[in-house]
């Protein structure tokens, strides 16, 4: 009895494991092929990750979070709700000047009040 649920929870988990590889190479494929679909909506995304000086001031900035140097509020500090946060900087030359918005102030600051400047 003992056994054959070994056995049995053995085989879950290796279908468990093959559908989680099955999947993934999926998602890789179709990734693939919307990347060849729509090149333009996926050149901003690449530049974005690519963006050398945005991962160092996000590094700086998770870094003095992590040290206590600054603290991310629970609220956003436009409409002072408690929703996931984006650091928005004014400036990348000062990487710990961080404003701390939900998405949709986020998207409101860079759609109507500094349009011309890149989403940071
Ligand atoms: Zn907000
Ligand atoms: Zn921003």
């Amino acid at each position: 009895m003992f056994k054959t649920k070994e056995l049995k929870r053995k085989n879950e988990l290796r279908w468990h494991r093959e559908n989680i590889v099955r999947n993934r190479k999926r998602y890789a494929y179709n990734a693939r092929k919307r990347r060849k679909e729509y090149p333009e909506k996926y050149r901003a995304i690449d530049e974005k990750y690519r963006d050398k000086t945005r991962q160092k001031v996000m590094n700086k900035v998770r870094w003095a979070i992590k040290t206590g140097k600054i603290t991310k509020p629970m609220y956003c500090s436009c409409c002072g709700e408690i929703r996931k946060l984006n650091g928005h900087h004014k400036d990348y030359s000062k990487p710990l000047e961080v404003l701390w918005l939900c998405c949709a102030c986020h998207k409101f600051l860079h759609t109507y009040i500094s349009p011309k400047q890149k989403r940071r």
